[in-house]
Protein backbone atom coordinates (compact mmCIF):
# COMPACT_ATOMS: atom_id res chain seq x y z
CA UNK A 1 0.00 0.00 0.00
CA UNK A 2 1.20 3.46 -0.86
CA UNK A 3 2.45 5.73 1.93
CA UNK A 4 1.57 9.36 2.12
CA UNK A 5 3.10 11.92 4.29
CA UNK A 6 1.23 14.88 4.97
CA UNK A 7 1.95 17.59 7.47
CA UNK A 8 -1.26 20.32 8.46
CA UNK A 9 0.19 23.50 9.11
CA UNK A 10 -0.79 26.66 10.45
CA UNK A 11 -1.47 28.76 13.63
CA UNK A 12 -2.87 28.10 16.82
CA UNK A 13 -7.12 28.04 16.74
CA UNK A 14 -7.84 27.89 12.95
CA UNK A 15 -9.11 24.18 13.24
CA UNK A 16 -6.25 22.27 12.34
CA UNK A 17 -7.03 19.40 14.95
CA UNK A 18 -10.34 19.20 14.10
CA UNK A 19 -10.09 18.91 10.59
CA UNK A 20 -7.55 15.61 11.11
CA UNK A 21 -9.98 14.43 13.78
CA UNK A 22 -13.26 15.34 11.12
CA UNK A 23 -11.48 13.52 8.03
CA UNK A 24 -10.79 10.52 10.36
CA UNK A 25 -13.67 9.85 12.68
CA UNK A 26 -15.88 11.88 10.90
CA UNK A 27 -16.89 13.83 14.12
CA UNK A 28 -16.41 17.44 15.64
CA UNK A 29 -14.69 17.75 18.40
CA UNK A 30 -15.22 20.89 19.92
CA UNK A 31 -12.43 21.45 22.59
CA UNK A 32 -9.01 19.87 21.59
CA UNK A 33 -6.08 20.39 23.38
CA UNK A 34 -4.03 22.91 21.15
CA UNK A 35 -1.20 22.10 22.65
CA UNK A 36 -1.27 17.96 21.55
CA UNK A 37 1.39 17.33 18.44
CA UNK A 38 0.49 13.83 17.10
CA UNK A 39 0.23 11.37 14.22
CA UNK A 40 -2.85 10.01 12.68
CA UNK A 41 -2.77 6.98 10.32
CA UNK A 42 -5.69 6.84 8.38
CA UNK A 43 -6.54 4.45 5.14
CA UNK A 44 -8.80 5.07 2.10
CA UNK A 45 -9.42 4.45 -1.23
CA UNK A 46 -8.42 7.38 -3.29
CA UNK A 47 -9.66 7.56 -7.02
CA UNK A 48 -9.79 3.15 -7.09
CA UNK A 49 -6.74 3.54 -5.47
CA UNK A 50 -5.30 2.48 -1.81
CA UNK A 51 -3.93 4.75 -0.10
CA UNK A 52 -2.25 4.74 4.06
CA UNK A 53 -2.39 8.37 5.24
CA UNK A 54 0.25 9.60 7.60
CA UNK A 55 -1.13 12.99 9.05
CA UNK A 56 0.92 15.09 11.41
CA UNK A 57 -1.15 17.35 13.27
CA UNK A 58 1.25 20.36 14.27
CA UNK A 59 0.90 22.35 17.49
CA UNK A 60 2.27 25.51 19.13
CA UNK A 61 4.92 26.44 16.63
CA UNK A 62 5.51 29.83 15.86
CA UNK A 63 6.89 30.91 12.61
CA UNK A 64 10.86 30.39 13.27
CA UNK A 65 10.73 27.23 14.88
CA UNK A 66 13.37 25.15 14.07
CA UNK A 67 10.69 21.97 14.72
CA UNK A 68 8.79 23.34 12.13
CA UNK A 69 11.60 23.05 9.81
CA UNK A 70 12.19 19.83 10.97
CA UNK A 71 8.07 18.87 9.88
CA UNK A 72 8.48 20.32 6.41
CA UNK A 73 11.50 18.97 5.17
CA UNK A 74 10.01 15.74 6.00
CA UNK A 75 6.67 15.97 4.66
CA UNK A 76 5.51 15.45 1.23
CA UNK A 77 2.03 17.40 0.70
CA UNK A 78 0.87 20.08 3.13
CA UNK A 79 -2.36 21.23 4.05
CA UNK A 80 -2.65 25.23 5.25
CA UNK A 81 -5.02 26.62 7.27
CA UNK A 82 -6.45 29.26 7.92
CA UNK A 83 -9.72 30.63 9.26
CA UNK A 84 -11.68 31.87 7.45
CA UNK A 85 -12.86 34.47 10.52
CA UNK A 86 -9.31 35.92 10.82
CA UNK A 87 -7.31 37.82 8.38
CA UNK A 88 -4.54 37.60 10.45
CA UNK A 89 -4.74 33.57 10.36
CA UNK A 90 -4.34 33.88 6.51
CA UNK A 91 -1.45 36.35 6.85
CA UNK A 92 0.00 34.17 9.21
CA UNK A 93 -0.41 31.26 6.36
CA UNK A 94 1.11 33.20 3.89
CA UNK A 95 4.59 33.58 5.85
CA UNK A 96 4.32 29.42 5.79
CA UNK A 97 3.89 28.95 2.20
CA UNK A 98 6.73 31.33 2.03
CA UNK A 99 8.77 28.94 4.16
CA UNK A 100 7.69 25.71 2.52
CA UNK A 101 9.30 27.07 -1.02
CA UNK A 102 12.14 27.82 0.31
CA UNK A 103 12.61 24.67 2.38
CA UNK A 104 11.67 22.34 -0.16
CA UNK A 105 13.01 24.73 -3.02
CA UNK A 106 11.03 24.18 -5.53
CA UNK A 107 7.72 26.27 -6.38
CA UNK A 108 5.66 22.32 -7.26
CA UNK A 109 5.33 21.18 -4.04
CA UNK A 110 1.75 20.05 -2.84
CA UNK A 111 0.02 22.14 -0.74
CA UNK A 112 -3.82 22.73 -0.32
CA UNK A 113 -5.09 26.11 1.26
CA UNK A 114 -8.15 25.43 3.60
CA UNK A 115 -9.96 28.25 4.81
CA UNK A 116 -11.42 26.84 7.73
CA UNK A 117 -14.97 27.29 9.79
CA UNK A 118 -16.93 28.69 6.46
CA UNK A 119 -19.84 27.04 8.55
CA UNK A 120 -19.55 30.36 10.62
CA UNK A 121 -22.30 33.33 9.78
CA UNK A 122 -21.14 35.85 7.22
CA UNK A 123 -21.11 38.46 9.93
CA UNK A 124 -17.96 36.71 11.37
CA UNK A 125 -16.16 36.58 8.33
CA UNK A 126 -13.00 38.21 7.71
CA UNK A 127 -11.23 36.90 4.45
CA UNK A 128 -13.57 36.43 1.61
CA UNK A 129 -13.33 33.01 -1.05
CA UNK A 130 -12.18 35.56 -3.53
CA UNK A 131 -9.51 37.06 -1.66
CA UNK A 132 -8.46 33.07 -0.12
CA UNK A 133 -8.96 31.53 -3.65
CA UNK A 134 -6.39 34.37 -5.09
CA UNK A 135 -3.91 33.67 -2.53
CA UNK A 136 -4.25 30.06 -3.33
CA UNK A 137 -3.68 30.67 -6.95
CA UNK A 138 -0.97 32.55 -6.38
CA UNK A 139 0.85 30.44 -4.42
CA UNK A 140 0.21 27.51 -6.69
CA UNK A 141 -1.80 25.78 -4.71
CA UNK A 142 -5.30 24.12 -4.89
CA UNK A 143 -8.27 26.07 -2.32
CA UNK A 144 -10.94 25.19 -0.32
CA UNK A 145 -12.98 26.48 2.01
CA UNK A 146 -14.34 23.64 4.61
CA UNK A 147 -15.75 23.58 8.10
CA UNK A 148 -14.67 20.35 10.45
CA UNK A 149 -17.88 21.37 11.93
CA UNK A 150 -20.16 20.38 8.88
CA UNK A 151 -17.06 18.32 7.15
CA UNK A 152 -17.80 20.05 4.14
CA UNK A 153 -15.21 19.89 1.88
CA UNK A 154 -12.95 18.29 4.30
CA UNK A 155 -12.05 14.72 2.81
CA UNK A 156 -11.84 16.77 -0.76
CA UNK A 157 -9.27 18.91 0.34
CA UNK A 158 -7.57 15.94 2.16
CA UNK A 159 -7.85 13.83 -1.44
CA UNK A 160 -6.62 16.51 -3.80
CA UNK A 161 -2.97 16.81 -1.41
CA UNK A 162 -2.69 13.13 -1.91
CA UNK A 163 -3.79 14.01 -5.67
CA UNK A 164 -1.41 16.49 -6.29
CA UNK A 165 1.13 14.07 -4.54
CA UNK A 166 0.35 11.87 -7.03
CA UNK A 167 1.18 13.64 -9.76
CA UNK A 168 4.12 15.39 -8.18
P1 LIG B 1 -5.87 24.10 16.08
O1 LIG B 1 -5.19 24.87 17.17
O2 LIG B 1 -5.59 24.71 14.74
O3 LIG B 1 -5.60 22.63 16.12
O4 LIG B 1 -7.46 24.32 16.29
P2 LIG B 1 -8.53 23.33 16.97
O5 LIG B 1 -8.82 22.19 16.09
O6 LIG B 1 -8.10 23.02 18.37
O7 LIG B 1 -9.82 24.28 16.97
C1 LIG B 1 -9.77 25.56 17.64
C2 LIG B 1 -11.19 26.01 17.97
O8 LIG B 1 -11.93 26.26 16.79
C3 LIG B 1 -11.99 24.98 18.77
O9 LIG B 1 -12.77 25.67 19.71
C4 LIG B 1 -12.87 24.32 17.72
O10 LIG B 1 -14.08 23.87 18.28
C5 LIG B 1 -13.11 25.46 16.75
N1 LIG B 1 -13.29 24.98 15.36
C6 LIG B 1 -12.44 24.20 14.66
N2 LIG B 1 -12.90 23.98 13.42
C7 LIG B 1 -14.09 24.65 13.33
C8 LIG B 1 -15.05 24.81 12.28
O11 LIG B 1 -14.93 24.32 11.16
N3 LIG B 1 -16.14 25.59 12.58
C9 LIG B 1 -16.31 26.17 13.80
N4 LIG B 1 -17.42 26.89 13.97
N5 LIG B 1 -15.42 26.04 14.80
C10 LIG B 1 -14.32 25.29 14.57
MG1 LIG C 1 -4.44 21.48 17.37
Amino acid sequence: IQEYGLVVLGPGGVGKSALIINFQRGEFLEVYDPTIEDNYTHECIIDGENALLDILDSAGQDEYSAMQDHYIRGGQGFIIVYSIASLDSLNQVKARVAKIRRLKQTNRCPIVIIGNKCDLGEERRQVSYREGEAFAKKSGAAFFEASAKSGHNVADAFYQCIRQIRMH
